[in-house]
């Protein structure tokens, strides 16, 4: 059986859109045009490679809806990459935009590739080539794309050069995720881990409980979650655990300290895939422990900020009583049968849609800066960042509360009615 019909995301992300359809009573007609996408660009990239053969890949980009503006979305290689994959994270973008209130849609691009094993000059032919196919279909008042799984600031330069030679201009707003000083946006490093926290900091507030009263455990040591800490640790919050992969062991240890972890310390002893040094950590005093330790923590906070499907119906029994938010920075860390036992423990969910949508909310802030080409200040993009973190925090509370559903279902009501009723709006159903 191929990967693709062994496992469908689209299935599973069109069954959760019908489960929300049903909470909202959506109409025929708006169900029909959102369970499914609305434009497919499938294509072929012929590439040259070093040795002078010809290779040639598959590409995609996905449009899942554009009523409330432009598509906006990465671009992953993958080996594994699966249509399927793209759409249903297509679709997901179109639910995160909407819940962040940004004046955008949803769309994902995707190649069937190992980046690994392609040298620079290959990369950069399959970017150009990418661009080729897609450039009549994307584009600053189309589709922006950005850097997603295995694509980088780089990929989105080369990107950009080829959709501004062919358009015939300089089109910065075209594709995001470019470097600070070529139409880049400061703060985006932050952006997700910091937005983490500003939902976190007002999910605290609601429950009111001091930050500087309650201790965490993090999964993964990468991007959001080092960013996330920082900002935890500044609103007086105490981390005691924080896990990771481990490429040589292929194990993931959790690195624990009671008396709370050293940000600086650990990242001094981090590779820049977010791997720990383990035996540097235990010079430092870090008990490292095997396996889902982190999970199990005697803690006020979870953060899982590594990898999805995390959480199990089997795993979440492992969690402490004295848990009592969870805020998912990593996109699917709890498998849906896992939800009803949160529920049933009484823990407050930031879901992950909401929680790390603060990474999409600065490539918007950047696609805003490059078409005026007009770049702000680091303060003014994180207090702009915190302003629409908090409001899309409430908006999803408001709601849970008056319609007495998770903070997750809230979410995907709120979104899914807001791009139904942009879609209504616009005349289209
Ligand atoms: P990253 O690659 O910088 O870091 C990932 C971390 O997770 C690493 O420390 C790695 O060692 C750890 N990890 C991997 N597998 C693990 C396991 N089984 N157990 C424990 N730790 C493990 O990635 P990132 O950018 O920080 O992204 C983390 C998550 O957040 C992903 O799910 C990503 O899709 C999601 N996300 C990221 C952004 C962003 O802006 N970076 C935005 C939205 C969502």
């Amino acid at each position: 059986m191929s990967q693709e019909s062994a496992f469908n995301p689209f299935a599973t992300a069109q069954a959760e859109f019908d489960r929300i359809a049903d909470l909202i009573g959506l109409d025929a007609g708006a169900r029909q045009m959102l369970r499914s996408t609305q434009r497919e660009y499938h294509f072929n990239i012929p590439v040259r490679m070093d040795d002078g053969s010809v290779q040639v890949f598959q590409g995609y980009r996905i449009q899942h809806n554009d009523a409330r503006g432009p598509c906006k979305g990465g671009v992953r290689f993958h080996p594994q990459e699966t249509v399927n994959t793209v759409r249903a994270l297509a679709m997901w973008m179109t639910w995160k935009c909407a819940v962040a209130d940004l004046p955008l849609g949803g769309g994902k691009g995707g190649v069937i590739c190992d980046p690994h094993n392609l040298s620079p000059r290959e990369q950069e032919s399959l970017c150009r080539g990418w661009v080729r196919q897609a450039s009549s279909n994307v584009g600053p008042v189309r589709d922006i794309p950005a850097p997603d799984m295995m694509t980088n600031a780089q990929h989105m330069l080369w990107m950009l050069d080829e959709y501004e030679t062919i358009a015939g201009g300089r089109y910065p707003g075209a594709f995001t995720g470019k470097p600070v000083g070529m139409g880049g946006s400061l703060g985006r490093t932050e952006a997700t881990g910091y937005g983490v926290v500003y939902t976190l900091r007002e999910a605290l507030k609601e429950l009111e409980i001091k930050p500087r009263d309650t201790t965490a455990s993090v999964q993964g040591f990468g991007n959001v979650a080092q960013y996330a800490i920082e900002l935890y640790h500044r609103l007086g919050g105490k981390v005691v655990c924080v896990s990771c992969w481990d490429q040589n062991d292929e194990v993931s240890y959790s690195y624990v300290k009671p008396e709370g972890v050293d940000l600086e310390e650990l990242r001094s002893i981090t590779d820049h895939f977010g791997g720990i040094d383990k035996s540097r950590a235990k010079d430092l005093g870090y008990k490292v422990l095997p396996g889902e330790v982190w999970l199990s923590q005697e803690v006020d906070i979870l953060i899982p900020a590594a990898i999805e499907n995390q959480i199990t119906s089997e795993s979440v029994k492992l969690i402490h009583d004295k848990v009592k938010v969870l805020a998912e920075g990593a996109n699917g860390p709890t498998a849906p049968e896992a939800d009803p036992y949160l529920e049933e423990k009484g823990i407050f969910v930031i879901p992950d849609f909401l929680a790390n949508a603060g990474g999409v909310t600065c490539s918007y802030f950047e696609q805003v800066q490059s078409n005026m080409n007009y770049f702000w200040e680091l303060g003014e993009v994180l207090s702009k960042l915190d302003v629409k973190m908090t409001a899309a925090f409430y908006a999803v509370f408001d709601l849970s509360k008056k319609r007495d559903v998770s903070m997750r279902d809230a979410a995907y009501m709120l979104a899914i009615d807001r791009v139904a009723m942009g879609c209504r709006d616009r005349g289209w159903i």
